[in-house]
């Protein structure tokens, strides 16, 4: 897909701070983080949202979740707690249309922030 912003920045034409990887999917900073710690992780196959993930795609879930899991040790949160995220669709807010997961930490997740 390219001109999707996250194919792009898996295929190294966006420049993005990577936090880890994995064989298929790609960890990095988001750009307007909400929290102390924001990682996206993101397949690097597209995919619209995590509706488009069956039964066809095995390991697609898996390994983004450890990936998931690695980012929250790396980044320090992996005993205090984190908020592990994907936004769906409209109602889900997702505004970027390669599904990813939010990994945020580093401070209480009320809602509102602060
Ligand atoms: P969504 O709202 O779709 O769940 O999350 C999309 C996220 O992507 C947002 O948190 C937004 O800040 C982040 N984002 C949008 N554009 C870029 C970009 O160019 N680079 C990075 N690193 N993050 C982005
Ligand atoms: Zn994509």
């Amino acid at each position: 897909m390219s001109d999707c912003l996250f194919c792009q920045i898996v295929a190294g034409q966006i420049p993005a701070k990577v936090v880890a990887e994995s064989d298929d999917s790609l960890a990095f900073y988001d750009i307007a983080p909400q929290a102390p710690v924001h990682v996206l992780v993101v397949p690097k196959a597209h995919f619209m949202s995590v509706n488009e993930v069956t039964v066809k795609h095995p390991g697609v879930f898996d390994d983004l979740m450890r990936l998931a899991q690695k980012v929250a040790e790396i980044e320090g949160v992996k005993d205090s707690g984190y908020r592990l995220v994907f936004n769906v669709g409209r109602d889900g807010q997702q505004t970027v249309s390669h599904m990813h997961a939010h990994v945020l930490g580093g401070r209480l997740m009320t809602w509102p922030p602060g």
